[in-house]
């Protein structure tokens, strides 16, 4: 029999984040000959809900709700269970975002299934390639019986090209979402760029080196000129100059960018746990003894008042 795999979108502003159809290419990798269910809840979803199919998934369950405009622990878990229950799926796939992060375990929980979280690779259908150790190490994981739930650390596993020529198979799922427990008073988002960080595929990043928060616009300019997003360390947020919201690190957020620019920071081992799969680190500091340059693939020994705005001009130009 055709095995089932579910894939949990996540909506943020009114549009998918791209982990969503990062999720369906690894619900697709475990097994291709699935069917690929995907699943979104909001309040008006059912618009942009066609475009997991554009993105591979077979079907597309919506639910709408006022109660579901943001994510709640309670509100998800209660929906989910109940498509969980009906379409009895073989897997589940989400994003490693902070909505899969606190919902994924509840619900492996509830149904007493494994749980593999924030994969990076997906190995013959089966077989999970996590991090470690704060990035340290990877282990190789595998859920040998019952239901396989899987959270994965989003911009590593591609999602499929879009085929904007495929339409339908969107159908509204049936449940009335209960009276919730939590209640969501208000939504601050604290994104300088209006950039995604955790998606971002260019981070500019500072740290302690910045001095101040004014300097640190220095940076919001060069990640305005590549269309990327501001990150901080820890040490950038514990000294003001930054909301925490942008902290990058072991207690911060895991970041996985084709190209990471950490401007003034030293490279924390906590640090460098949330950015240390980058695909491409350039290093600017004025220490050539800065740990930062053991990981950075191209390093520039200098001082970041005079490299920044040279950089953010040259940019400019392309
Ligand atoms: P510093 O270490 O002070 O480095 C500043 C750098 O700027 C130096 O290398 C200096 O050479 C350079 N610099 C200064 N002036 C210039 C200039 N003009 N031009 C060029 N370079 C210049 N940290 C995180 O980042 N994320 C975390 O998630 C995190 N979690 C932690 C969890 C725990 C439990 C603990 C104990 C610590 C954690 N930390 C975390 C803190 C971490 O250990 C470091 O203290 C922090 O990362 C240092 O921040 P920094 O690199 O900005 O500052």
């Amino acid at each position: 029999m055709m095995a089932k795999h579910l894939v949990i979108g996540e909506i943020s502003n009114g549009a998918f984040r791209n982990v969503s159809f990062e999720a369906v290419a690894a619900a697709k990798m475990m097994d291709e000959s699935a069917e690929v269910v995907g699943v979104v809840l909001g309040e008006s979803v059912a618009s942009v809900a066609e475009e997991m199919v554009q993105h591979g998934a077979d079907r597309v369950l919506t639910v709408e709700s006022e109660k579901l405009k943001e994510y709640t622990p309670d509100g998800y878990s209660q929906v989910l269970m109940e498509i969980i229950e009906q379409e009895k799926p073989d897997a589940i796939v989400m994003g490693h975002t902070y909505i899969g992060r606190d919902i994924a375990p509840k619900i492996a929980s509830k149904l007493g299934s494994g749980l593999v979280s924030d994969a990076v690779a997906i190995e013959g259908g089966s077989t999970f390639i996590r991090p470690i150790y704060s990035g340290k190490a990877f282990e190789k994981v595998a859920i040998e019986e019952g239901l396989q739930f899987v959270t994965i650390r989003p911009n590593n596993i591609p999602a499929l090209e879009k085929d904007t020529g495929k339409s339908g198979n969107v159908e509204a799922f049936n449940v009335e979402v209960k009276d919730l427990q939590t209640i969501i008073k208000e939504v601050v988002r604290n994104t300088s760029t209006g950039v995604d960080l955790s998606e971002a595929s260019i981070i500019v990043s500072g740290g302690r080196g910045l001095k101040s928060e004014e300097n640190f616009k220095m940076l919001e300019d060069l990640a305005d000129v590549l269309n990327g997003a501001v990150g901080a360390s820890r040490g950038a947020c514990d000294a003001e100059y930054c909301d925490y919201a942008m902290q990058i690190g072991q207690t911060g957020k895991v970041v996985t960018p084709d190209l990471y620019i950490a401007v003034g920071l030293s490279g924390a081992i906590q640090h460098v746990a949330g950015m240390s799969n980058s695909k491409i680190i350039v290093a600017i500091n004025k220490d050539p003894e800065a740990e930062i340059f053991q990981i950075a693939d191209y390093g520039i020994v200098g001082d970041l008042f005079d490299i920044v705005p040279k950089l953010t001009e040259e940019f400019k130009k392309v």
